[in-house]
């Protein structure tokens, strides 16, 4: 039987922006997205509190969920799986609220059918990927009460772990069940490891456009 995994994330744009004068050396220094290896840090917003939904994804790679999903999931479980940080906000204070969090090297992509592409980045290997069409895992992550943060900043648990009538509603936080499909359809097999053995380009096609590309940041 196929695993089940639930996802859940923050639907449409990113609403939540990054303050500026966050610690440069929290970042990668190429993509400009958190450090694999950041735990116990601090990340300011540039706005009085994260947007919308209870799960606000920032373009650094970083995950911001509030207080009830905290509780819903279990601060625990989340401390155990995942490295966690500090919010503040555009202000100053800090959001006790709110939680940050850095999937590290656990970051499972979220793969599509359609018009999919990657790209590895140069300074943290990290791995930008983005498709259309419908969305599966692969490889099959592993479980037994495994929390991962995903490549669209949403989180991803076993279905059977949560209670799915108890998540917060809301029209910004989207719910999804994501299987872990045994043949991906984007025709890559274990993209992680194969990017990092060299067995693949670093980049699929050669010119997928990378977040970075999409949106230059302007050096201060
Ligand atoms: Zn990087």
């Amino acid at each position: 039987m196929l695993e089940r995994f639930m996802h859940l994330h923050e639907r449409g744009l990113n609403a939540t922006d990054t303050a500026k004068d966050n610690d440069p050396a929290l970042f990668c220094r190429v993509c400009r997205t958190i450090r694999i290896d950041a735990r116990d840090f601090t990340i300011k917003i540039a706005e009085p509190r994260p947007g919308t939904s209870p799960i606000a994804t920032l373009d650094e790679k970083v995950t911001l969920i509030e207080r009830k999903l905290v509780d819903l999931i279990g601060e625990d479980r989340i401390r155990k799986n995942l490295f966690v940080g500090r919010v503040i906000n555009d202000r100053g204070k800090e959001l006790e609220n709110w939680m940050a969090l850095n999937g590290g090297l656990q970051e499972i992509l979220v793969r599509g059918t359609r018009e999919y592409g990657y790209r590895t980045c140069d300074g943290c290997d990290r791995i930008f990927y983005s498709s259309q069409g419908g969305r599966y895992i692969f490889p099959p992550p592993e479980t037994n009460g495994r929390i991962y943060l995903t490549n669209l900043g949403g989180l991803l648990l076993e279905e059977s772990s949560i209670d799915r009538a108890s998540i917060p509603k809301s029209r910004w936080l989207g719910v999804e069940v994501l299987k872990a499909d045994p043949n991906p359809r984007d025709g890559f097999g274990n993209l992680e490891a194969q990017v990092a053995s060299g067995a693949l380009p670093r980049a699929f096609p050669e010119r997928f456009p990378s977040r970075w590309e999409l949106a230059p940041r302007v050096e201060d």
